[in-house]
This record gives structure tokens, C-alpha cells and sequence, in this order.
């Protein structure tokens, strides 16, 4: 287990124990660091609490004291607690440093890391990225915000293996010297706003991703969205750019045919699994992150002919009887579905619906041109049945759940039809998350059989 040798603070503030903040306890405690560890939710009988303890943390938990916040010199916090946070504005206040696990992370292994962000497509790019690596037999580990901790894995790094990690807006906002060797910046849509409050915030926080790079570290970005193009420009980064609209002599590119890395062909399009324009710019971050560290040509093809989706993002399910399944449960808003019903040319039905959160659907209806059948059911059946009626689609069927409505499909299917799974709406009136609801579909699928 690695120990941090250049943190030059000796009194620190783990905000919020869950798995990072163990993680985190525990790396600080053995590199000789004295640790505090406040936790609103946990209690004195707790496992971890009485670990932590036993270890030698000052373990405070059930409040927020303004007074835990004595002596410290930086506080680790969890990514997920709000600035707004009385502990945290006070620290503000007395000018103390706010930081997240990853910074240590990326102090014990600074030159292995490839570093992921964007709005979306964060979990599909680093899953990818990882499969090409150890397709080319090199060694590679995954963690951050895809579900590992960083600094659990970083601890055990062997020296010539890379870390790809997945990494949150929230996770960038606490970074001071982080820096990975590769980043990967996606594409910035506005999102969690309610966290970050303004759009200039929450793109500061992502862009933070390459404001430690130097000129001996690459950054991969989308040369396709105009705030990215604008941003690096501040980057003293080796800059990679990737389009899937124009030739790029210093990146990753596409033509009718095949994908390149600067001038050299890398596959054919008809070779790939995945589908949809957004899969294809997750996999030109990938393909160059992967040649940057070395992958050979054969371990990317390897991964793109057989790498059918991450599970429930336009997942690739099955074949039956000449019908194509989708699951693309974590399509839980109106942009998901549309992204995920631009990808096909052949005639799709559609099964959608779930829970209500009073918003009206009709930004899907330019969307619906090659949808022949709607199977809906949910809180929003009614809703999105008379949509589909206006649409002017052939066959609207309401059904109970997506059990259901995959039997229904499939009863009204001809070969060669997409069967997609792509709800347009949560899952919490009828499954508990979209993951239950993408497995109930493949179980239903796979009882066509
Ligand atoms: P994240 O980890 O950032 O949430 P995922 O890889 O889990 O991203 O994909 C989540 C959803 O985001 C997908 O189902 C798809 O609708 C959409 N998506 C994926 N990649 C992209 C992309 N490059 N651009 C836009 N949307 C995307």
C-alpha cells in the first residue's frame, strides 16, 4: 500500500465518511497524518466507526460542530456534500482548503492517470478506454466516479499499470494539484445546477480536469462543441481533439467508412457494435486515450467488434427471429431518448414510460419519424399515448409494465425491427431503479427465446 510523501498538511477534516472518506481516513492515517472524521448520518456503533477509531482517527458523528473544523489546515470532502454546508461556508470563511479524495489519489500516482469527464458519457468512454488497454495485454485498473475509490486502487497501483478513472464535476471541483497524464474532456451540456449554480461554475469545475496539465500531458477533447474549443485554448496541454464531422490531422476522426488516429486507420465503421453518433465520439476519446498509452490496433478492434454497450445505456441485448433489443433503461429523460432513437435507420417500437414529473413530451415527436409501433405504460402511459397518436404513429398499445410490453412488441414485430427500451422517464413509480427495470427487460427477453 503506497503512503503520501509530498501532502504538506498535518491536521485534516474527512468530511462525510462513506467509501471515499474511509478510503481516504485510512490512506492519511498511514502515510502519519492526524485525521478527524465528521459524519452527520453515522453513529457510534457503527463497524467503520469504531474501526476508524481504533486506527487512530478522532471519529464525530450525529452533528456538525462548527468546532470540528479546529486546528484543521485541509478538509476532504465528499463529493457529494454542498457547499452550502455550515462546516464548509465556515471553512471558506477561515480560508481552508477544500479538497476531494481524488487529489490523493493523484498524489500517488500522478504519471499513470487518464482522467474522464464530460456531461455525459463519462461511464461508456472510461469502460472502453479500460477494455482496449487490457485487450493490448497492458495493464490497467478503473475507479472514481464509475464505483471504486481512487484512492483504494491507486494505493496498490503496480508502477507500469495506468488508472483510468471516471471523474464527476463534483470530484474536479476539490482538486489543487491533480493532474492526469491524459485527460479526456467529452462534450459540457448544462447540468447539475442546483449543485454548482451557474453554467460558468459547473464548466470551471470540469475544465479544472486540465488546469494542473503541462506540456508533457495530453488532453483529448471534443472538437465538435464550441465550448470546448473555447476553453482549451487556456491549456498548456498537448492538445488531441476528435470530431466525428471533419477530418483532424493531430487527432481522432471519422470518414464514411472508418475511424482513424491521426493518419492511421484504425477500423472499419461496419465492424462495430455500438451504435448511435454519441457512441461513436465515446469511441474516438477512447481510441485516442488508448493509442496515447500504447494499446495496439488489434486490442481496440478486439473491444469494438464485441463491446455490445454498458449495461442499460443502449445496451445490445439480443437477436430474436431477425428482432433487434435495446435496453437503454437509463434513458430516464426526453434528451436521453432522443439521442438513443437518432441512432437507428431501421423502423423501431418504442416502449417508454415511468414516472411523472409533469413535463409535457413533445421535443420526441421530430424524433419519432421511423418509430412504427409505441408501447407506453407508467405513470405517463396517457400522456405519451395521445403524443403518439398526434405523431401520427400506426400502433399505440398501453400496457402495465415492461414485462409486458416486450411480450406486446415482440407479438407485433417484424424482422428486422428495433425493439428499443428507452423510457423517456425515471423508473420509481413502477421499479426501484432503472437498473431493475433494464433487467427486467432482458429477462423478458430472453423468455422469447
Ligand atoms: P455518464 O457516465 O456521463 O452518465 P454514460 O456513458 O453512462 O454517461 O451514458 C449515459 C447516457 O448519456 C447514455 O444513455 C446516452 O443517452 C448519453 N450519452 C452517452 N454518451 C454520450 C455522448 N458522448 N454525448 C451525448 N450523450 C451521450
Amino acid at each position: 500500500m503506497k503512503k503520501l510523501t509530498d501532502f504538506n498538511y498535518t491536521h485534516v477534516l474527512v468530511l462525510g465518511m462513506a467509501k471515499s472518506g474511509t478510503a481516504a481516513t485510512k490512506l492519511l492515517l498511514a502515510s502519519g497524518i492526524d485525521v478527524r472524521v465528521n459524519d452527520m448520518k453515522a453513529s457510534e456503533d457503527d463497524e467503520i466507526v469504531r474501526t476508524l477509531t481504533s486506527m487512530g482517527a478522532e471519529v464525530i458523528v450525529g452533528s456538525h460542530p462548527l468546532s470540528v473544523l479546529d486546528d484543521i489546515e485541509v478538509i476532504v470532502k465528499n463529493p457529494g456534500i454542498p457547499y452550502e454546508n455550515t462546516i464548509i461556508e465556515e471553512a471558506q470563511n477561515r480560508n481552508i482548503p477544500i479538497i476531494t479524495e481524488i487529489e490523493l489519489a493523484g498524489r500517488l500516482v500522478e504519471e499513470s492517470i487518464v482522467g474522464i469527464t464530460g456531461s455525459n458519457g463519462k461511464t461508456t468512454t472510461t469502460t472502453l478506454t479500460e477494455a482496449m488497454l487490457a485487450s493490448s495485454n497492458q495493464p490497467v485498473k478503473v475507479a472514481g466516479n464509475i464505483g471504486t475509490v481512487a484512492t483504494d486502487i491507486a494505493g496498490s497501483l503496480a508502477e507500469d499499470e495506468r488508472l483510468v478513472l471516471e471523474l464527476s464535476s463534483f470530484q474536479l471541483l476539490g482538486i489543487e494539484k491533480f493532474k492526469p497524464k491524459i485527460a479526456i474532456l467529452l462534450n459540457i451540456y448544462e447540468a447539475h445546477i442546483d449543485y454548482h449554480k451557474t453554467f460558468e461554475n459547473y464548466k470551471n469545475a470540469k475544465y479544472a480536469i486540465f488546469k494542473n496539465q503541462t506540456s508533457e500531458d495530453y488532453l483529448i477533447y471534443n472538437a465538435d462543441d464550441p465550448n470546448l474549443i473555447d476553453a482549451v485554448k487556456h491549456a498548456k496541454s498537448i492538445k488531441v481533439p476528435f470530431s466525428v464531422n471533419r477530418k483532424l490531422e493531430g487527432g481522432a476522426w471519422i470518414d464514411e467508412e472508418s475511424i482513424y488516429f491521426k493518419d492511421e486507420k484504425i477500423i472499419d465503421r461496419k465492424m462495430i457494435v455500438l451504435v448511435g453518433i454519441h457512441n461513436l465520439e465515446n469511441i474516438l476519446a477512447s481510441v485516442a486515450a488508448a493509442k496515447l498509452s500504447g494499446a495496439s490496433n488489434e486490442g481496440i478492434q478486439k473491444v469494438l467488434t464485441t463491446f455490445s454497450g454498458v449495461k442499460h445505456r443502449l445496451q445490445y441485448v439480443d437477436k430474436v427471429n431477425g428482432r433487434f433489443f435495446y435496453n437503454d433503461s437509463k434513458a430516464t429523460n426526453i434528451l436521453a431518448t432522443q439521442k438513443a432513437l437518432s441512432s437507428f435507420e431501421q423502423p423501431i417500437i418504442l416502449l417508454a414510460g415511468g414516472l411523472d414529473r409533469g413535463n409535457e413530451f413533445t421535443d420526441l415527436i421530430p424524433f419519432l419519424k421511423n418509430v412504427k409501433v409505441m408501447v407506453v405504460f407508467g405513470e405517463t402511459a396517457d400522456k405519451l399515448k395521445s403524443l403518439a397518436e398526434d405523431a401520427g404513429i400506426p400502433v399505440v398499445l398501453k400496457v402495465t409494465d415492461v414485462m409486458n410490453a416486450t411480450e406486446k412488441a415482440y407479438q407485433v414485430s417484424e424482422e428486422g425491427d428495433v425493439i428499443l427500451l428507452s423510457p423517456a422517464c425515471a423508473s420509481w413509480d413502477q421499479y426501484r431503479t432503472f437498473e431493475e427495470r433494464g433487467d427486467m427487460f432482458i429477462q423478458a427477453v430472453h423468455t422469447l427465446v
